[in-house]
């Protein structure tokens, strides 16, 4: 566990799935994304699923970033993608901070990918029938300009998102909209930074308000092979906006020691880094 101020954070991996490394890492040759990732038969990567828990005692605060792929999976597409979602995961760690799902009063949707938020439902009943949300209770904090786009995606990203995993939020009285490039803190500690190179208006929580703060990156940097700035995904739409993002974000950790928390790390939850903005290096493993 980490501490900034009054939050307790932790990074909890709520499962894994494999996705083509040519496609995570573009134009990046194989030769060079190798070492850092191992493919498999079918050419795929794994990368873990996370969510990021932040409490705050004090003001009875509850927050989960990304919700991981969830459990509405037809069986030849989960073999696909080899996802695998661990339904306690969550559950688990918010019981060993002695709280329970019924204590969540926020959750964080970066983006609406199937692999960040497929968890944000579930099946009522039956397998393909109606979807209810997971933490009803829970605010769902979500860009208008992404929730825009997530329901009428380009050609190139609509495999991505599967309308199933937020229609119920659509209907649903706990949706807290965000707007503009950039936001209002949505309250005491924690701020929004908004990105649009791997997807309009991705949403990226960052904790605390004194020396130390830190940045779910989400997929600006999904893991830390991904850290040099043109390593960036062949599924963000926009690239060079990706780099641009990822150099801004670099300056913020060297000059005020920012730190990052992966998504889909599968060996870490997050890193303080050194070096360059153009050659950043791992100073820190976080204790996440
Ligand atoms: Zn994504």
């Amino acid at each position: 566990m980490l501490t900034i101020d009054d939050w307790e954070i932790r990074s909890v991996v709520n499962g894994s799935v494999r996705l083509d490394g040519g496609a995570m890492f573009g134009v990046v040759p194989r030769v060079l994304w190798q070492r850092e990732a191992a493919a498999d038969d079918q050419h795929r990567i794994l990368l873990t699923t996370r969510t990021l828990l932040a409490i705050d005692r004090s003001s009875k605060r509850v927050i989960l970033a990304d919700t991981g792929c969830g459990t509405k999976w037809a069986p030849d597409k989960a073999e696909r993608f080899a996802i695998e979602f661990d339904a306690d995961a969550v559950p688990n760690a918010l019981r060993a901070a002695g709280l329970g799902p019924e204590d969540v009063t926020d959750v964080v949707i970066t983006h609406l990918h199937f692999d960040h938020n497929g968890g944000l439902t579930e099946w009522t009943d039956e397998r393909g029938g109606a979807t209810r949300l997971r933490y009803p209770t829970a605010r769902h904090w979500i860009h208008s300009r992404h929730l825009d786009h997530a329901r009428e995606p380009y050609l190139k990203d609509r495999a991505s998102f599967l309308p199933e995993d937020f229609a119920a939020l659509s209907d649903s009285d706990q949706l807290a909209i965000v707007e503009g490039d950039t936001p209002a803190p949505p309250g005491e500690g924690w701020a929004w930074f908004v990105s649009s190179g791997h997807t309009p208006c991705q949403l990226h929580p960052v904790f605390g308000s004194g020396g130390t703060k830190l940045i779910f990156i989400g997929d600006i940097v999904p893991t830390k092979a991904h850290l040099p700035p043109a390593w960036v995904m062949a599924y963000d739409v926009q690239p060079l906006t990706t780099i641009t993002e990822k150099r801004a974000i670099y300056r913020r950790c060297l000059d005020e020691g920012l730190l990052l928390a992966f998504p889909h790390d599968p060996e870490v939850g997050g890193v303080e880094i050194g070096g360059t903005i153009d050659r950043p290096v791992i100073s820190r493993v976080l204790p996440l």
